[in-house]
């Protein structure tokens, strides 16, 4: 199948026609390509179906399969369900029932079908039944069931269903396309990538995918295949490195003497190895002629602000600019003020740029920035809009970089002279997914903290003990030292929890008579917040009442107690970056989760790994375990590719390799031009090339 014969409208095929072809449209699949792209989201096989006899409630999911012999609409208070009896030897009876989907359900199921079915078994009424299982027709197979042969099932969406595209139709589409044209399928990989990985051939691999002979022939086959997509998409990556790494980047040596008296005169302690380690690595960068692009990982504390400092001072130094960007006011205003403390005593000016900056401030700053008067800018997205000129930027500096989107990052990389870029995280995470996200990226990973940091204790409270967490309060409080308390903030219900914020803080001030206690929240006015941040960060208000608006980088090392309300609503990795703000300095710090009573169990799991643990790796592993990686990184911008066959978190050696393969052949031939890559570099610029730039525009 040549690339062209692939990138086909499906219409155009045997049992398509315009009708399908629509439906299939509005599922993504619209070429030839798309369609042998769908692959079967489970196989059925018949040594793996289960005999209703042998049911148990409460088992894993399994496949049963056998012939409706009633099906019938039931009307109920709640509207109306769907029920079917199933049979598969006789007298042996199951109960399917739906609640949802119940109008198309009642219509594509009739008595007499002969069904696959895919579910939980319960205890429902009295009987053995399924309650919304995975279901195909698996009557009038052409090259049948009856053979043993594993059964692929596709993706049975409403939409899909109604259009009668089940699964059965999905498998003789396919059939018929493969048999017409599957001598056609060229080989995509080079044979030496073939080899050194031993992966099936292509065209087998497609074939066997859809129709496996075996067990043995469909995992080689899925292998294969997942292989290939995450090959493809590393070539991307390699090929963004290599044509960034072709473009010459501003020399700055780095060394110089703000560099030095900083770090010798101003500083008040010395880097630990790990920010040694990552200065080293971005002077390195900064100094070779290429534009730098890298990122740096550090869990909360970790400390990379004044990574980040020694960085820029390295581009004033040469003469040049810098901007840090960061996602939230507040934390731009707190990096505005420790940045403009270290630097003010070496001349250096800093600027502050966000949305609530006044017009006539922002004229002056924009002035003073495009002639050069003004060094390094901190500020919001604001630092990225039109109008925001610099004299010489050298480099950008983008904090808490998972809360921006892709495009964000390439509008500030093209301002003026294609500054060097550093990216900096606290959202640590596996390998295999770095390598997906960041994988055109350098990384430097900071995983030690300052010396010197006494552990925070974790733990779990009631409603019941909370007089006793208000002592432990006001023990902190008595020894000089300051208490965050934080609500959530639901979407869903924003009032309801500036409420809370709100009367939380009248409650507190009530029991702390005597004590000045700030509040924060999402609705006040830019300078209400900073006032209110500034009172808490000089200590004369010793607490803290604020939603998660402190979640992000805020830095008060005398803050050693953090009591967050309603902790069951909070996920995991947020509740460790609301931890990440106490345990910042020389004292002991303690984090209470208040939780109700009644909690879910992954609720309870998420609570359970805040006591267990501090370490962020482990944390965001968790968190990945309990929400599946989509959800983790569930925000559009995070630029997690939606892989079709390969699974990130699963396939992490299968990922290595396509990696190492792919920078590999990029090493070896930078352009593809050569005459054995020919068809894979067809294949990459139609498929994958045209899929990343689809891809970058999102966020
Ligand atoms: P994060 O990596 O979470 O952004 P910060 O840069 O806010 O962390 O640093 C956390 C705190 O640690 C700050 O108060 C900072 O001054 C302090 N800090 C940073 N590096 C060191 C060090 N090498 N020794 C002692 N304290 C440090
Ligand atoms: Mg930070």
């Amino acid at each position: 199948m040549s690339v062209s014969f692939l990138q086909q409208p499906v219409q155009f095929l045997k049992g398509v026609g315009p009708r399908r072809a629509d439906v299939l449209k509005e599922e993504g699949i619209i070429t030839v390509a798309d369609l042998l792209s769908l692959f079967p989201r489970r196989y059925l096989d018949r040594t793996s179906v289960q005999a209703i006899r042998d049911l148990k409630a409460g088992s894993d999911p399994v496949t049963v399969m056998g012939t409706v012999v009633v099906a019938s609409l039931i009307p109920g208070r709640r509207g109306k369900r769907f029920e079917i009896v199933v049979e598969d030897e006789p007298g042996r009876r199951m109960k399917c029932v739906w609640f949802q989907g119940v109008a198309w359900i009642s219509r594509v199921i009739e008595k007499g079908h002969r069904l696959a079915l895919h579910g939980k078994p319960s205890r429902y009424g009295g009987s053995l039944s399924f309650s919304h299982p995975d279901f195909d027709r698996i009557d009038e197979e052409g090259p049948s069931m009856e053979t043993g042969r594993i059964i692929a099932l596709y993706p049975g969406t409403a939409n899909l269903q109604k259009a009668g595209l089940t699964s059965r139709s999905f498998r003789r589409i396919i059939y018929e396309l493969l048999k017409e044209h599957g001598e056609e399928l060229r080989e995509n990989l080079p044979d030496d990538v073939l080899e050194a990985d031993g992966l099936l051939d292509g065209r087998v691999a497609r074939r066997a995918v859809h129709f496996p002979r075996n067990q043995e022939e469909l995992k080689a086959a899925r292998h294969r295949l997942k292989f290939e997509e995450l090959f493809f998409f590393q070539l991307m990556l390699a090929t963004t490195r290599t044509k960034r790494e072709a473009l010459p980047g501003l020399r700055v040596p780095g060394g110089g003497v703000l560099e030095t008296r900083f770090v010798d005169e101003i500083l008040p302690f010395r880097f630990t190895s790990a920010q040694e380690r990552s200065l080293v690595e971005i002077s390195a960068d900064m100094d070779s002629g290429k534009q730098m692009n890298r990122l740096l990982q550090g869990d909360v504390g970790s400390g990379k602000t004044v990574v980040a400092a020694t960085a820029a001072l390295k581009a004033i130094d040469a003469g040049h600019q810098a901007v840090v960007m960061a996602p939230t006011e507040i934390l731009c205003e707190q990096h505005f003020r420790s940045l403009s403390q270290l630097m003010e005593p070496l001349g250096v000016r800093v600027g502050l740029l966000t949305g609530s900056t006044s017009a006539a401030n922002r004229r002056v700053l924009l002035e003073d920035l495009s002639s050069g008067r003004l060094s390094l800018l901190v500020g919001t997205h604001a630092v990225i809009q039109d109008g925001v000129e610099f004299a010489s930027l050298a480099l950008a500096v983008i904090d808490e970089q998972h809360r921006f989107g892709v495009m964000q990052r390439a509008t500030l990389f093209d301002k003026g002279t294609r500054p060097h870029m550093l990216l900096m995280t606290a959202t640590p995470i596996p390998r295999s997914l770095a390598l997906t996200l960041y994988g055109d990226l350098h990384v430097s990973i900071m995983r030690e903290r300052p010396p010197g940091r006494q552990p925070i204790t974790t733990k779990m409270v009631r409603e019941k003990e909370r007089e006793r967490v208000y002592n432990m309060m006001r023990e902190e409080v008595r020894q000089g030292r300051q208490c965050y308390v934080v609500f959530p903030l639901v979407e869903e219900s924003e009032k309801l929890d500036l409420r809370d914020a709100v009367s939380g803080h009248e409650h507190l001030s009530e029991e702390f008579p005597g004590v000045s206690v700030e509040l924060i929240h999402g609705r006040m006015k830019a300078p209400e917040k900073e006032e209110a941040m500034a009172r808490f960060v000089a200590g004369t208000s010793p607490i803290l009442v604020s939603t998660t608006v402190i979640e992000v980088g805020v830095d008060v090392p005398a803050a050693t107690f953090m009591l967050i309300e309603h902790a069951e609503r909070f996920g995991l990795s947020q509740l460790h970056q609301l931890r990440g703000r106490i345990g910042r300095g020389e004292h002991a710090s303690t984090c209470i989760l208040m939780a109700e009573y009644r909690q879910s169990e992954e609720s309870r799991r998420r609570l359970k790994a805040m006591e267990d643990t501090e370490d962020g790796f482990r944390i965001s592993e968790i968190d990945m375990e309990l929400r599946g990686v989509g959800d983790f990184f569930g925000t559009k911008q995070s630029g997690l590719p939606a892989f079709r066959i390969a699974d990130i978190l699963q396939d992490q050696s299968i990922l290595e390799s396509a990696r190492e393969a792919a920078f590999k052949l990029m090493a070896r031939d930078p352009g593809l031009t050569a005459a054995e890559n020919r068809v894979m570099r067809d294949w990459f610029e139609t498929f994958v090339l045209s899929e990343g730039l689809r891809l970058s525009r999102i966020g």
